[in-house]
C-alpha cells in the first residue's frame, strides 16, 4: 500500500515535469518561428521570482498544521503579473511554473498589460473547515505579502479557490496595506468590488470558443452532442451555458466519475444537485469512469478539469471533431500532434481559457477607477476580445500549417519578448 502510494507520487511529479518541459519546447518552437535570439527563451524558460512559503495554522483540533505555499511570477515586462492561486493536495512548483508560464501566454493572447502569475498551496479544501481555510488564505497573503499587490502581482481565484477566499484575502492584504485596496486581488464578491460576469467568465470564453470552432468546423452548436469532463467552476457553467444553446449535453464528469446519457443529462438538476467542489456523481449508481467519457460518441469535446487527461494512450480513440481545452494542460503534446495528424481542431487552453483572466482585468480597471460597469458593457467586451483572439489564432494556424496550439503560444509569447527587449533585459 505504501509503495504504491510512493509510485503514484512519482508519477504524478514526472507528469508535472513533463508538464513544464512540453512547455518549453512549445515556448522554444514559437520564439523559433518568430525568429528570436535564444537568449529570449533562456529569460522566458524559467519565472523571474518564485517564492516558496511556509504558513503554519492552527486547526480545528487545536493542533498546528504547517502548509507549503508557492507563488510564482513569471514575466514583468509588459506589466505586473497576474493568475490564480489554487488550493489542492497536488501542487508542486514545477506546476505552479508552468502555470504561470501558461498565464503569460493568456495575457498575450488576449492583449492585456500584464505577464503572468500563478499560486498554489499544496492542502485539501474539501477536507478543511471553514475557518481552517480562511487561516490558510490570510497566512499565505501574509507570507507572500512583499511580493504582491495591484501594481505588482495580482492573484485570482483558481482550482478550489472561490470568491470567499478572495474576500478573506483581500482583507488580509488590506490590513497590512492600512487601506482598502481592492485592486489587489480580482475574483471577489460583487460587493467588495467585484466584478459582473467574473465568476462565469471562464466559461462564457470557452462557450465563444466553441461557437467560432463549430462554424469553421460546418457544425451547429444547436443541437451539438457534447462532453464536459469536470463539474467545477468553468465545467458547471459551461454545461449550463451549452445546455441553454440548445447544445445536448451528453456527459459530465467530477473527481470521483462520469455520468453519460446519449439523449442528454438534465443540466439544471445536475447544477441543483452539485456541492460547492463540484462533486455530483456520487449520487448516481450508473456511471461511467473519467477515461470512458472522454472516449464518448459526441460533436465537442471539453476537458475542463485537469491535466495530461488527452494522452498518446487515448488520442486514437477520441471521437469528438472539435477538442476545446477548458482546464489548463488537458492534453499532452504526443496527443496534440495525434488530434491534429486526424484532423480533429484542437482549440488550446491558453486561448479557450483566458475569459477568466479577461474579465479579472476588467475588475482590476474597475477597482483601480472605481467607477463599476453593467453586466451588459462586461459581456460584449468579452465577446469582442475572445471572437478577435481566436480568429487571429486559426487564421495564423491556418497560413502557417501549424497547430492551434503553436500559433498561440506564438501571439502569446510575442508582446512579452518585445517588451524585455525594448526593456534591454535580453
Ligand atoms: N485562474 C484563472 C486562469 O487560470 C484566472 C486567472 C485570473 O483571473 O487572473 O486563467
Amino acid at each position: 500500500m505504501v509503495a504504491d502510494k510512493a509510485a503514484d507520487s512519482t508519477k504524478e511529479t514526472s507528469s508535472k515535469m513533463d508538464v513544464l518541459s512540453s512547455t518549453r519546447t512549445v515556448v522554444k518552437n514559437a520564439l523559433d518561428k518568430l525568429g528570436y535570439p535564444d537568449e529570449v527563451f533562456e529569460l522566458l524558460k524559467e519565472p523571474i521570482r518564485m517564492m516558496t512559503v511556509r504558513i503554519p495554522v492552527r486547526m480545528d483540533d487545536g493542533s498546528i498544521k504547517i502548509f507549503t505555499g508557492y507563488r510564482a511570477q513569471h514575466n514583468d515586462a509588459v506589466g505586473p503579473t497576474k493568475g490564480g492561486i489554487r488550493f489542492h493536495p497536488d501542487v508542486t512548483e514545477t506546476e505552479v511554473k508552468a502555470l504561470s508560464i501558461w498565464m503569460s501566454l493568456k495575457a498575450g493572447i488576449v492583449d492585456l498589460p500584464y505577464g503572468g502569475g500563478k499560486g498554489g498551496i499544496v492542502c485539501d479544501p474539501r477536507e478543511m473547515s471553514f475557518r481552517e481555510l480562511e487561516g490558510v488564505s490570510r497566512g499565505y497573503v501574509r507570507a507572500i505579502s512583499q511580493i504582491v499587490g495591484p501594481t505588482k502581482d495580482i492573484p485570482a481565484p483558481d482550482v478550489f479557490t472561490n470568491s470567499q477566499i478572495m474576500a478573506w484575502m483581500m482583507d488580509e492584504y488590506s490590513r497590512i496595506d492600512e487601506f482598502n485596496n481592492p485592486g489587489f486581488i480580482t475574483g471577489k464578491p460583487i460587493v467588495l468590488g467585484g466584478s459582473h460576469g467574473r465568476e462565469s467568465a471562464t466559461a462564457k470564453g470557452v462557450t465563444i470558443c466553441i461557437e467560432e470552432a463549430a462554424k469553421k468546423k460546418g457544425i451547429d452548436v444547436k443541437g451539438a452532442r457534447i462532453v464536459v469532463q469536470g463539474f467545477g467552476n468553468a465545467g458547471s457553467f459551461l454545461a449550463k451555458f451549452l445546455h441553454d444553446a440548445g447544445a445536448i449535453v451528453v456527459g459530465i464528469s467530477d473527481a470521483y466519475g462520469a455520468l453519460h446519457d446519449p439523449e442528454g443529462l438534465d443540466i439544471d438538476y445536475l447544477l441543483d444537485r452539485r456541492d460547492s467542489f463540484g462533486t455530483v456523481t456520487k449520487l448516481f449508481n450508473k456511471t461511467i469512469s473519467n477515461q470512458e467519457l472522454l472516449e464518448l460518441d459526441c460533436d465537442i469535446l471539453v476537458p475542463a478539469a485537469v491535466e495530461n487527461q488527452i494522452t498518446e494512450e487515448n488520442a486514437h480513440r477520441i471521437k469528438a471533431s472539435i477538442v476545446v481545452e477548458a482546464a489548463n494542460g488537458p492534453t499532452t503534446m504526443e496527443a496534440t500532434k495525434i488530434l491534429s495528424e486526424r484532423g480533429i481542431l484542437l482549440v488550446p487552453d491558453v486561448l479557450a481559457s483566458a475569459g477568466g483572466v479577461t474579465v479579472s482585468y476588467f475588475e482590476w480597471v474597475q477597482n483601480n477607477q472605481g467607477y463599476y460597469w453593467e453586466a451588459e458593457e462586461i459581456e460584449e467586451k468579452l465577446e469582442k476580445i475572445m471572437v478577435k483572439a481566436f480568429n487571429s489564432i486559426y487564421t495564423t494556424a491556418q497560413t502557417r500549417r501549424i497547430d492551434m496550439r503553436l500559433a498561440a503560444y506564438m501571439i502569446g509569447v510575442r508582446k512579452m519578448a518585445e517588451a524585455s527587449r525594448f526593456r534591454g533585459w535580453v
